[in-house]
C-alpha cells in the first residue's frame, strides 16, 4: 500500500515550514497541521528580531538600562542558549545579532564591512554581556548595544513547539520542518521503524550526500551553502565566529541529531564554528546526541562525511565516508 500523505505549509521565520502527517483520516490530520503551523506563528511573533513588537526586541531595546521579566518558556530557551555558548566555549553566542548585522545579512545577502565595524560589533558581542536572575525570572545586559539574536536556534524551538500541538492532537507519526535545515521526525512512518532524511552535498546542494535515520528524533544541519556572499574569490558565509568577528571558515556543514529541534539546532550551529576538534567534548554534554559533519573539501576534491555518535548514518557512496 502506498503512503498517503497530508501536507500543510506556511512561511515563517523566513522560511517554509512544513508538516507532512501520514494517515487515512484527511480532515483531521490538515486540522493538527494547521493548528501546529499557528502555534509556528505565535512563536515567531515572540522570537522575530525581524517585529518590533517581539519579546526579544523588546529585550534588545530595554534589557540594557532594566532588568526584562521574561515569559517561562523563553527564559527556558535563553537558558538553553547561554548554556550551548559555554559548552561551546562561545562558539555559539545568542548575542550575535550585532555581528549578523554588520556582515550585511540582517535582511540582506552580505557584504564585507571595514574592520573597524567588526570591531565595534565585537564590543556588543559575548554571552557574559547577559545576567539572567532566575528567582525573579528577568534578563540584563551589562552593556548598551547588545542585541541578541535567536536565529540559530529559534527554528528548533518552533519546530519543538508544533511537534507538542501535534502530539496533544494525538498524531503519533509525522515530519515537521523548517526549510528542511530543521527538521523532527515523530514516530516513524506506518509500519516502518525510521523516517529517512536526506543530507545535502553542500557542493551541490540538490545532491544528498546520504541519509539519516530518525524515530522521534531531531536533526538539524548548519552549511555553508544556506547564506553566503563571494569577496575576492572567498565564501564568506552568515555563520559568523564570535571569538573573531569573522564568518566561520573550516566546516562545509554540520549535522546534529538531538532529543529537542531546539538543541540540534543551536549544536550543529555550534559544531559548524568549533569545527571537527571538540565534536566529542561537546556531544558528551548532552546525551542522545550525535553528529555528521562535512570539512571543507580542497578544491576539486569530494566532501567527505564523517559520522559521530550512535547516529544511523547511511553514505549515498560509501567511498565518500569516514568515522
Ligand atoms: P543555523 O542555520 O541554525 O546554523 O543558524 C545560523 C543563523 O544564526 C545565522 O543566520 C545568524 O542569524 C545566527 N548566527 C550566526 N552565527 C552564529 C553564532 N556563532 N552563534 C549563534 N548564532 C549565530
Ligand atoms: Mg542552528
Amino acid at each position: 500500500m502506498s503512503l498517503r500523505l497530508v501536507a500543510a505549509g506556511r512561511c515563517s521565520m523566513g522560511t517554509e515550514f512544513q508538516v507532512i502527517l501520514p494517515g487515512e483520516d484527511r480532515a483531521f490530520l490538515e486540522a493538527a497541521g494547521n493548528a501546529a503551523l499557528d502555534r509556528i506563528e505565535e512563536i515567531e511573533a515572540r522570537l522575530s528580531h525581524y517585529q518590533s513588537t517581539s519579546d526579544i526586541s523588546d529585550i534588545n531595546v530595554r534589557a540594557a538600562y532594566e532588568p526584562v521579566l521574561v515569559d517561562p518558556e523563553l527564559f527556558d530557551l535563553l537558558k538553553l542558549a547561554l548554556q550551548v555558548s559555554r559548552d561551546s566555549g562561545g562558539a555559539f553566542d545568542p548575542t550575535i545579532g550585532s555581528l549578523v548585522r554588520c556582515w550585511g545579512f540582517f535582511r540582506g545577502q552580505g557584504a564585507m564591512p571595514d574592520s573597524e565595524a567588526v570591531k565595534e560589533a565585537l564590543q556588543v558581542t559575548g554571552a557574559g554581556l547577559v545576567l539572567m536572575d532566575e528567582e525573579a525570572r528577568t534578563i540584563r545586559f551589562t552593556r548598551e548595544g547588545v542585541k541578541l539574536q535567536l536565529g540559530a536556534l529559534g527554528k528548533g524551538y518552533a519546530v519543538d513547539q508544533a511537534v507538542e500541538v501535534l502530539t496533544r492532537c494525538g498524531v503519533r507519526s509525522g515530519l515537521i520542518h523548517g526549510g528542511a535545515s530543521t527538521i523532527y521526525a515523530l514516530g516513524a512512518p506506518p509500519d516502518e521503524e525510521f523516517w529517512e532524511i536526506g543530507l545535502k552535498n553542500p557542493l551541490r546542494p540538490s545532491d544528498r550526500i546520504g541519509y539519516i535515520r530518525l524515530a522521534d528524533q531531531a536533526l538539524s544541519t548548519s552549511g555553508d551553502y544556506e547564506q553566503f556572499f563571494e569577496h575576492e574569490g572567498r565564501r564568506y558565509s552568515h555563520i559568523i565566529d564570535p571569538r573573531s568577528g569573522y564568518p566561520s571558515r573550516g566546516m562545509s556543514s554540520a549535522a546534529v541529531v538531538a532529543p529537542s529541534a531546539a538543541l540540534s539546532d543551536a549544536l550543529s550551529t555550534a559544531l559548524f564554528v568549533q569545527g571537527a576538534g571538540q565534536v566529542d567534548e561537546l556531544l558528551r554534554n548532552y546525551p542522545g546526541t550525535s553528529a555528521v559533519f562535512i570539512i571543507e573539501p580542497p578544491v576539486g576534491a569530494e566532501p567527505i562525511a564523517v559520522a559521530r555518535g550512535a547516529v544511523q548514518f547511511l553514505p549515498a557512496d560509501p567511498a565518500g565516508t569516514a568515522t
